[in-house]
């Protein structure tokens, strides 16, 4: 497929801030933008809508096994399992709204552990399949645009899924609207601060690398961010308090997930974090 952009953009798609600046271009020549006021990082230009939902309608049918948890023997299928543990420790199993939910096997096993789950995805084809094959309630299109009840939900789970949509904010405002007070939002996403990745942008410095900024996933993924600061604008705009924050990558053993104290400090490629609306 040939890469097809928008007009460049004028505001941070997470704060709206017009204090943007460019920040870096990666080796296929796309641009990485930086936005002062939230410190969020974005391509831009981004994809046209029409390269995007061809990207997604393909993109869909194939297994990506590094973050889209396989089957039942697939290890990473505990993952799912240890992620919706975590989100017990804050809220009771109530209605659960699963947003790029993959495969669906997150909603499998949040069904699994009680809750009552609907879900999101982006193709139509491919979501209607998955939802009579699962027999759960799912939408599908522009989900800002979808028509959900204000306050119907207990928990949102994002999991790897912020990364990729052209406009993060307006997602966060929907979810913020459909969230009940009180209730859970959960998001993993990659860290663009991690150890690894400050190796890499060391190296880049030097020309190191053959593929300078090849860490920002710019095949798939439009917007990259540091926990903290994501952190702090979830609260500032959003409204969101952050209940925890690890590191999302972990080690699984005999179908259990690994999780350590070592977690707390964010160096590893993803992160994931536990919010609740106020
Ligand atoms: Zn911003």
């Amino acid at each position: 497929m040939n890469y097809s952009f928008d007009e460049l953009l004028t505001r941070c798609t997470i704060c709206n801030s017009e204090n943007i600046v460019n920040y870096t271009v990666d080796h296929i020549g796309i641009q990485i933008y930086k936005c002062n006021n939230c410190e969020v990082k974005f391509m831009n230009p981004q994809f046209t809508d029409q390269y995007l939902s061809d990207f997604y309608a393909q993109y869909q049918n194939k297994d990506f096994k590094h973050h889209r948890y396989g089957d039942d023997k697939n290890p990473r299928f505990a993952k799912h399992r240890d992620n919706i543990n975590l989100i017990s420790q804050y809220i009771s199993p109530g209605n659960f709204f699963s947003i790029g939910s993959g495969n669906g096997f997150d909603m499998a096993v949040a069904r699994e552990m009680g809750w009552r789950v609907e879900g999101f995805e982006v193709d139509e084809d491919f979501t209607k399949k998955l939802a009579a094959e699962l027999d759960l309630k799912m939408f599908f299109g522009d989900f800002v645009k979808l028509s959900l009840e204000n306050e119907k939900y207990d928990c949102v789970y994002m999991n790897h899924v912020i990364e990729h949509p052209k406009n993060p904010g307006e997602y966060l405002s929907k979810i913020a609207q459909i969230l009940k007070k009180g209730g859970i939002l959960y998001i993993a996403t990659p860290n663009i601060d991690s150890l690894s990745i400050k190796l890499k942008k060391a190296m880049d410095a030097f020309g190191l690398r053959k593929k300078k900024g090849s860490y920002y996933d710019t095949w798939q993924h439009l917007t990259y961010y540091n926990p903290y600061r994501f952190s702090e604008i979830l609260k500032k705009k959003y409204g969101f308090e952050t209940l925890h924050l690890s590191n999302d990558v972990k080690q699984i053993k005999d179908g259990k997930v690994q999780n350590s104290a070592m977690d707390k400090f964010l160096y590893k490629s993803g992160f994931r974090i536990v919010l609740r609306k106020h």
